[in-house]
């Protein structure tokens, strides 16, 4: 399957545009970062029922709040770090503010009454961290329901960006439903880049063999206990790769809905070419 990664709700006329089999990654930042966004509970309920309504029952996967390093957000007062890229980023942040993440899991929690909604959580680098989002989940839907307000459970999913998710992702397995390899961040921590020096360009190498690697042994794991595995990092629109990718066993790829249709048209020819041989 090929899925749409967007960051923001208005994306979705693209993604409904260039025919996506749904929404792999929608980024939630928008709603901290943008001006006059509405991120109270109500806001984001508003914001992702729109999304799920719009999709018409396709899948969508929405990640939560991933800010920190390359995506700062003024509004939630972060501290200064030394070296953001590893400081308390993604769901680091989330869980020193449980407050905010409540918040935003009380939101989600509410909308997947309203469609086929998935749920990730980015930065994992522990089943620690897994167990503990859990627990948060637990008061989010105990609160609810002592409130009267309807809501559902949604599958959960961890991102693969950090080396330590990928050497641990038999145990993540266990955990979760499914597993999107990040690999813009996993390049960085892996091959010690920041993906935001552009002096350093020709060392930030998504096809490197360690990343590869890395992949097969993340849809190994992943499949031993019955978890799906997608990429939604760039290196999951690159074309040269996407044979690769599906021998590897792949199950989806979640690129830029531009990608979508181009994308498409590889697996096809591939798969012609497959059959004719
Ligand atoms: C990634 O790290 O590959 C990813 C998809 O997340 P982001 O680019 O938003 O960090
Ligand atoms: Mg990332």
């Amino acid at each position: 399957d090929i899925h749409a990664n967007i960051g923001h709700v208005e994306d979705v006329q693209q993604v409904l545009d260039n025919d996506a089999d749904g929404i792999g990654l929608l980024r939630t930042e928008f709603l901290y970062l943008g001006n006059n966004m509405d991120c109270s509970e109500e806001g984001q309920f508003q914001a992702y029922k729109k999304v799920l309504e719009k999709m018409q029952g396709k899948r969508v996967v929405i990640r939560t709040l991933d800010a920190g390093a390359d995506k700062q957000a003024a509004y939630l007062g972060m501290a200064r770090e030394e070296n953001p890229a590893l400081g308390c980023r993604g769901v680091r942040l989330c869980l020193e503010r449980r407050e905010l993440f409540r918040t935003q899991l009380r939101a989600l929690l509410r909308a997947s009454v309203w469609g086929n909604l998935e749920v990730m959580y980015p930065m994992i680098i522990s089943v620690a961290e897994v167990q503990k989002i859990q627990e948060i989940l637990k008061e989010a839907r105990e609160e609810l329901t002592k409130e009267g307000i309807p809501w559902k459970d949604f599958p959960q999913g961890v991102m693969i960006e950090t080396p330590a998710a990928v050497m641990i992702s038999r145990e993540l397995a266990a955990e979760v439903d499914f597993f999107s390899i990040g690999t813009n961040d996993l390049t960085q921590y892996t091959l010690a880049v920041d993906r935001q020096n552009g002096n350093l360009g020709a060392y930030y190498d998504p096809r490197h063999p360690a990343i590869l690697q890395m992949i097969r042994m993340v849809v190994e794991n992943g499949h031993a206990q019955g978890c799906r595995v997608g990429i939604c990092g760039d290196l999951g629109s690159d074309p040269e790769l996407t044979k690769v990718f599906v021998k590897m066993g792949v199950d989806e790829l979640s690129v830029p809905p531009a990608s979508i249709l181009p994308l498409r048209e590889v697996i096809r020819n591939s798969r012609a070419g497959a059959e004719n041989s």
